[in-house]
């Protein structure tokens, strides 16, 4: 019943209009005409004056004609970099990007697929559940515009989020939770010639305290990274500072929290010996979600997968999303595949068939 012409070139043109992050405004406003258009009330919130974007998160809540529980779905609206002045066209089975851009994908797949969904229910006047829609802002870069959603507004307690690659029926049921720490190593500068046992090298200290952490893949559902190590100067000065930012994920909050901790007392334990100081920042990015394979929510979208004809896959994933911000408000959210691959980077491609049977599920979900 989806419209797969319209559906493929409302997404052409969403892609055409740049998005990335805090540069949502043109693609919100495209977006909420084309709610308007549909007959539906739009509503948006203030999150870009807080996160410093011209875009803000939009809300669409759509009244049921049927008695069943009121569903969430949800897309963002930027996109990564270089995600400006994309072209995109069609090679065979394929959405590609021209140049050097990345295609948009992900996310306008997920929210194409959302308004597809939606022209087919009004246009056929199917009887449908209640629906809230919320795309958001400044997903990429630290899930920041969802964390700023008003909540309140929705009653919505599941949900559905399409911002993951492949089919619609590889299901995100566990997605890791992530800290980033931000460390300062102070050592004590001094004239290395003259009088180096007067210093203290950030940069030793520093060293030491990465050699005695774990880092890397820490177990099945636990990895830890460093991402910068920064110390410039002179070669004739005893390095006074050492910028190290790093990031832990788990899947288990109890392990995040303890690998924060650990990498923090690695810097510490190194500091204190050396007589360094250290100053640091953890920021709790996101919680981590799991649930369970039986659960009922899980069951509704594998249901919907089978009768399609997809074969489901319920997978974790290394990376979070907004579900995780959902999860963490009372909102049982999963990711599911809207058809992007290699999303990040600029061979970033959609699967036709794949996007097709997103909207496909997001429907059938819709008019249970
Ligand atoms: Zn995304």
């Amino acid at each position: 019943m989806i419209n797969q012409n319209r559906l493929i070139k409302t997404f052409m043109e969403y892609v055409q209009i740049d998005s990335e992050t805090k540069n949502e405004r043109r693609v919100a406003e495209r977006i909420i005409k084309d709610l308007k258009d549909l007959g539906f009330e739009v509503y948006t919130d203030r999150a870009g004056e807080k996160l410093n974007s011209n875009g803000n998160n939009v809300y669409c809540f759509i009244p049921g004609s049927n008695e069943s529980d009121a569903m969430m779905f949800s897309a963002h609206m930027d996109t990564v970099t270089p995600g400006n002045g994309i072209a995109p066209y069609i090679d065979d089975d394929y959405i590609k990007s021209k140049g050097d851009t990345i295609l948009g994908g992900d996310d306008k797949a997920g929210i194409t697929a959302i308004i597809e969904a939606l022209k087919t229910i009004k246009e056929n006047n199917l009887p449908h559940r209640p629906i809230e829609i919320v795309f958001t802002i400044c997903e990429e870069g630290g899930l920041n515009g969802v964390k700023e959603v008003e909540f309140s507004k929705l009653t919505a307690k599941k949900g559905i989020v399409l911002d993951s690659g492949g089919s619609p029926s590889h299901i995100i049921t566990e997605a890791p939770g992530q800290t980033t720490i931000y460390a300062n190593v102070i050592g004590k500068p001094s004239h290395a010639g003259a009088s180096p046992e007067n210093g203290i090298s950030a940069i030793m200290v520093a060293a030491e305290a990465v050699e005695n952490m774990k880092l890397l893949r820490i177990d099945s559902e636990t990895t830890a990274n460093i991402g910068t190590f920064k110390a410039v100067g002179a070669t004739n000065i005893v390095s006074p500072l050492v910028e190290i930012v790093a990031e832990a994920r788990s899947r288990s909050t109890e392990k995040l929290k303890n690998q924060t901790d650990h990498m923090i007392k690695c810097l510490q334990d190194a500091c204190d010996k050396y007589g360094a100081k250290l100053e640091y920042n953890v920021e709790y990015c996101y919680y981590s979600y799991i649930l369970d394979h039986e659960d009922e929510h899980i069951k509704l979208i594998e249901s919907v997968c089978e009768k399609i004809g997809l074969e489901v896959k319920k997978i974790p994933s290394g990376g979070g999303s907004d579900a995780n911000i959902f999860n963490q408000n009372g909102i049982k959210a999963v990711n599911i595949g809207a058809g992007m691959e290699l999303a990040h980077t600029t061979d970033e491609h959609l699967n036709i068939k794949d996007f097709i049977n997103a909207s496909k599920v997001v429907l059938e979900i819709m008019t249970m």
